[in-house]
């Protein structure tokens, strides 16, 4: 049976870090701080705020939240950002995705100042992150990178096979995984939808990562004994036994892929507490460089 790389536990290790320095921080006078800015309504956008929100209140992270109806213009979202690039107060800035209208997103994240651009999507940021050069790593692949460091995985020389080509998941990931630093020196394969032979490479990986949005894309057939698995994915199936009608899975076979694998990530509990965690790194990170602090 796998060991359950517990990304709550490690969510709770790296926030209480990120605590104590904003208490160092305060001390100094600097009090690092979120803008959040939701447009329309959507259930899902509106809990994955609240959880951003209530994580930054817990490490003492002070956090503005602007909401804006579905059918705000560009130029009424556009303003938001504007305000918070220049609001001393503000140096994250985070706009939930997606907007309503997808067709606005790459103006609104452009117009972001990359120094606090803490989801780490700005063109600037990317490109920095692509030449090693020191960015907002995007938090979701850094989150991963996060699991598989504190729970002791051997990145360096595995084959890591990551699913899913996104620009905030798949292929920042691949990037990071394939660099030469201490968190990388992986030899990554990449799959998509036209990948011919999946499964093929999939039992050759020490590591798979999965992160394409349908449930059961990783079944136990496809991993090899003592497999580490990954599972980005966050996926609502129906369910009557629950209130909600529904329940989180992820994009792996949970229960029949554990019997193989050495260690796996459950959904919930896995990487997304570590998604959130990452944005309050990259927060208080950019206050520290906003104010040159030590
Ligand atoms: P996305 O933009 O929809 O990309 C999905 C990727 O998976 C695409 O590249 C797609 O290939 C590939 N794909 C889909 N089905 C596949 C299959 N059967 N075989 C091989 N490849 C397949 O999704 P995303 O934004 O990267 O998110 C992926 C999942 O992670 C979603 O469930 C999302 O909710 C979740 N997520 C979780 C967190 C978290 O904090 N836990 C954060 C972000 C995202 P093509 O490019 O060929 O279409």
């Amino acid at each position: 049976m796998a060991k359950i790389l517990d990304g709550k536990a490690i969510s709770a290790e790296i926030r209480a870090e990120l605590k104590s320095r904003v208490s160092e921080l305060k001390e100094q006078g600097i009090v690092p701080g979120l803008g959040v800015l939701l447009v329309g309504d959507d259930p899902a956008s509106r809990s994955y705020v609240t959880a951003k929100e209530r994580a930054c209140k817990e490490a003492g992270i002070y956090s503005k939240e602007i909401k804006l109806p579905a059918t705000a213009s560009h130029t009424e979202i556009l303003q938001v950002v504007e305000d918070f690039n220049i609001d001393p107060q503000i140096n994250g800035i985070l706009v939930q995705l997606p907007l309503p209208d997808s067709s606005m997103e790459q103006s609104v994240i452009e117009t972001i100042l990359p120094e606090k651009d803490v989801d780490g999507f700005h063109p600037l940021n990317v490109g920095r992150m692509m030449l090693g050069l020191p960015a907002f790593l995007p938090c979701t692949p850094h989150g991963v990178l996060q699991i598989l460091k504190r729970s002791g995985i051997e990145v360096s020389g595995a084959h890591v096979v990551v699913i899913g080509r996104s620009n905030i998941v798949g292929r920042p990931l691949v990037n990071l995984l394939s660099q030469k630093t201490e968190l990388g020196n992986a030899t990554v394969t990449m799959c998509h939808t036209r990948t011919k032979n999946m499964k093929e490479l999939t039992l050759q990986a020490d590591i798979v990562v999965a992160a394409t949005g349908r449930p059961r894309t990783v079944t136990a057939d496809m991993v090899k004994e003592g497999v580490v698995v990954i599972d980005v994915g966050v996926n609502r199936i129906p369910d009557e036994t629950k209130k909600s009608g529904f329940r989180l899975v992820g994009d792996v076979d949970f229960d029949a892929v554990s019997e193989k694998a050495a260690a796996i990530t459950p959904v919930p509990g896995g990487v997304g507490p570590m998604t959130i965690t990452m944005l309050l790194a990259n927060t208080v990170e950019s206050a520290v460089r906003s104010h040159g602090a030590e």
